[in-house]
């Protein structure tokens, strides 16, 4: 993959998010107080065995590293640092699925179920403004439960559904299983409609 040299364009860019995201904060004194020399050797976890700003472009190469394994705080900063370095942005109009999804029911009702919806940009969505159109119907959602919400890797939502059991799976036996697909639509409080979809497992317990 050829990647475009960061551009001029670029840095205005990150400063427009860095602004829409901390709308309290005064970006030029940030910068204007901010040492790079300082920066580059900081740490960006809590610990002092913790990965250094610097240290990251070559742990991209390496992610061996034992202290990966245990910290979420680098962990994170280097899954930031590789969406920059792959140029891996916001896109115009963001990307949304759902994470496959397991049920397993003993043939009561309703069927209660939890989905995450993922969105390629940070982006906000309420359970009133999302539907699941197949193949459950009438399905209540409720929630969420914010996951993530990142400027640079997008947000992930956790919803719970209270349905009942589609007429395409109402035929599973106890002690089976089947597939279909989720759909769903919504929009996003900035108001981007969209649809998600994903993979659902029905599993029928044995009565
Ligand atoms: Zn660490």
């Amino acid at each position: 993959m050829r990647r475009k040299p960061v551009s001029l364009a670029d840095a205005e860019r990150a400063i427009e998010t860095l602004r829409l995201f901390n709308p309290k904060k005064d970006i030029e004194r940030f910068f204007a107080e901010s040492d790079p020399a300082r920066v580059l050797a900081g740490r960006v976890g809590p610990t002092k065995e913790c990965l250094t700003v610097e240290s990251l472009c070559d742990h991209m190469r390496e992610p061996q590293d034992t202290h990966l394994k245990t910290c979420h705080h680098c962990l994170e900063a280097l899954h930031r640092y590789k969406s920059v370095y792959e140029r891996a942005f916001v896109p115009a109009k963001p990307k949304f699925w759902l994470d496959p999804i397991e049920v397993t029911t003993d043939g009561s009702l309703p069927l209660q179920f939890d989905f995450i919806l993922q969105c390629s940009a940070p982006v906000r969505v309420r359970a009133e403004a999302i539907e699941v159109i197949e193949p459950f119907s009438r399905a209540e959602c409720h929630g969420p439960k914010a996951i993530r919400h990142d400027a640079l890797v997008g947000a992930s939502y956790k919803f719970h559904c209270i349905t009942t059991v589609p007429e395409s799976m109402a035929h599973l036996k106890p002690g089976n299983e089947c597939s279909e697909t989720v759909l769903v639509r919504g929009h996003t409080e900035e108001g981007f409609l969209f649809r998600a979809s994903g993979p659902v497992r029905l599993h029928r317990l044995e009565g």
